[in-house]
């Protein structure tokens, strides 16, 4: 007999008639033989309506009367169901999340679920009762025993949370759409439904896929290994299977906040090539990118930096074996590429006995301090960044390589991974259905802001100090970018370093940075930018994906403003305005435009 675990969000049990239509599911399941256990939401809007309500009562509501107030939501939709359930002769009860044992940190209205005891829910399993659990609420160890919750969204951390601990067969969550999509439906029509995608790369379509399935619940899912179906509760249709490979074996203490990062790589066999001073339009990534694509030449990072006056420096990695063949169509390359306002032709800089370090852990999202903990603790060691590479589930450094060895001891030190935890470059398993394409799905984020720091000071410690400073200030930054162009100023070299936030902490991290008076230029905020990015395993040692998306974005005429990438994401800053036409054009070049049309809930 097997163990499910249920999900319903909001308008899945929005109304009676949708409560017994979930009922009735539910009992399939048990039907089947399975036992089951459900979490769902508050009906349709309640959550969104008792904050309006809060909010007429108090301009500042207090975090712990607003958990008081949003943890009733659940608790009516748990009763109904439960009831539902008994009228069709099913025996049910309903639990709150104290009830069922769900401990959290004493945080309000954003708790980390620490552990849940088990001990009643397999209790009443034992007894043959479907166990209706309600989502997004625990409850601390102290002896207040305060009500939490866990943030918007947060039933699903809860259902894939209890999965884990139960030990339970896999966790579907039943939602309005068909499944996860190969990008946002409303902006590109002719979207698509994924029958596959697995944890990693769920978490580096952030901006996609944080609509449909709460981040932290992938989170929990990639590291206790727990199948997870994301399917609507209209239809019979399977859904998207979210997978990841089998995980090392983890404690259920500290459910949510042990080890953010769970494994240190490094790549020693690496060098850079960079090009200075090539013209800022459209076109240029392409054309060089488009150029080693042609050559059938790997590259691993890619990054571009704001621009200088009316030039760019694009640099990229690649293995030490090839490095040779790549510098030499950088070179070839380069006098096509003439900046027609007097700056002469671009120039090419090779730089080897480089190493990549990086920590990975599905832990970061959210947590600003991993990253600021990793750029501190290469400043103790007296070890200086030359390049920075961030994605949801991991930071990468590209340092001196004779500094290698000395870094992966300090950073497995302070992150508590063994020595033989250490990967030299694994490469992402991709799901076991190779994708036609390599990239799986296409995002959009309008909703971030860059800030510049113009010459900052180029030396150990300035990047630890910065995202330390915003860390502290609890600021998530998304990409970060240190521009290869060096001014000496004073006798000081200096660097800028550009890196995006989202749109609401722009602001309060620019003043910050400027209280801090961080030795530095000017500090300049931008908000009319939109980021655009590809995810997908399949991406890994196939020359030609970046080239290709550059390519589309040329087609149009975009320019690029910024270029990030990981072993499974290339992203692109472009002027917020071309946003939606850079998803539209990227999503169709990498043919995953489809004529299935996707139902979707009425707005
Ligand atoms: N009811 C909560 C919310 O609307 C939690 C959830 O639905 O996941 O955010
Ligand atoms: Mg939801």
């Amino acid at each position: 007999m097997a163990l499910i675990v249920q999900k319903y969000g909001g308008t899945s049990v929005g109304s009676v008639e949708r409560i017994q239509a979930v009922a009735q599911r539910v009992l399939k399941t048990v039907k089947a033989g399975n036992s089951v256990v459900v979490v769902v939401s508050a009906m349709g809007k309640t959550t969104d309506g008792l904050v309006k309500l809060a909010n007429q009562v108090s301009t500042n509501p207090s975090r712990r009367e607003m958990d008081m107030l949003l943890s009733t939501g659940e608790q009516v939709s748990i009763a109904l169901l439960s009831m539902a359930l008994q009228e069709l002769g099913q025996p049910a009860i309903s639990l709150t999340g104290a009830q069922v044992g769900i401990v959290t940190e004493a945080e309000h209205s954003r708790a980390r679920i620490l552990h849940i005891q088990p001990q009643r829910v397999e209790r009443h399993l034992k007894d043959g009762k479907v166990i209706v659990v309600a989502g997004f609420q625990g409850i601390t160890s102290t002896a207040e025993l305060e009500i939490t919750t866990l943030g918007r969204g947060g039933s699903d951390t809860s259902a894939v949370a209890l999965a884990a601990a139960l030990k339970a067969s896999y966790c579907e969550i039943y939602t309005d759409v068909p499944g996860i999509l190969t990008t946002d439906p409303r902006l590109v029509a002719d979207a698509q439904l994924m029958s596959e995608i697995t944890c990693d790369e769920m978490l580096e379509l952030a901006s996609l896929g944080a609509k449909v399935l709460h981040p932290r619940a992938v989170e929990i899912a990639r590291n206790y290994g727990v199948d997870l179906v994301v399917r609507s509760s209209w239809t019979e249709q399977p859904g998207t299977r979210v997978s990841s490979p089998t995980p090392q074996p983890r404690s259920l203490q500290d459910l949510e906040i042990a080890r953010p990062v769970d494994g240190v790589e490094f790549d020693t066999d690496q060098a850079k090539v960079a090009l200075l001073r090539v013209p800022d339009r459209p076109g240029i990534a392409a054309r060089l990118f488009g150029e080693i694509a042609r050559q059938n030449l790997d590259v691993d990072l890619i990054i571009q930096s704001i621009h200088e006056g009316n030039t760019n420096d694009i640099a990229f990695t690649v293995t030490t074996p090839i490095l040779k063949r790549a510098e030499a169509v950088a070179t070839a390359i380069a006098p096509a590429l003439r900046n027609s306002s007097s700056q002469g032709e671009a120039e090419v800089m090779v730089q080897q006995q480089i190493a990549k370090i990086s920590i990975v852990g599905a832990g970061m999202i959210g947590r600003p301090g991993v990253a600021a903990q990793m750029f501190a603790t290469l400043s103790n060691a007296g070890i200086n960044i030359q390049m920075i590479s961030t994605s949801e589930v991991k930071v990468s450094c590209v340092i001196d390589a004779a500094d290698g060895d000395r870094a992966i001891d300090a950073l497995c030190q302070v992150f508590q991974v063994s020595k033989d935890a250490i990967n030299s470059v694994s490469p992402p398993v991709a799901a076991t259905h190779a994708p036609s394409t390599p990239v799986r799905g296409v995002a959009l984020d309008l909703n971030q802001a860059r800030l510049a720091i113009r010459q900052l000071p180029d030396r150990p410690g300035m990047a630890a100090k910065l995202f330390g400073l915003l860390a502290q200030h609890n600021i998530s930054v998304d990409m970060i970018i240190q521009s290869q162009r060096c001014h000496v100023i004073k006798g000081v070299p200096t660097r800028d370093i550009a890196f995006t936030v989202a749109e609401i902490d722009a602001e309060a991290a620019q003043r910050m940075l400027e209280a801090a008076a961080v030795e530095c230029g000017e500090i300049v905020v931008d908000s009319a930018i939109a980021k655009v990015s590809i995810v997908g395993a399949g991406m890994v040692n196939q020359p030609g994906v970046a080239a290709r998306m550059f390519a589309a974005l040329e087609q149009h005429q975009i320019n690029i403003q910024m270029i990030a990438t990981s072993e499974i994401k290339i992203s692109c800053v472009v002027a917020q305005e071309q946003g939606v036409t850079a998803l539209q054009a990227i999503h169709a070049a990498f043919g995953l435009a489809g004529n299935q049309k996707i139902q979707l809930p009425p707005a």
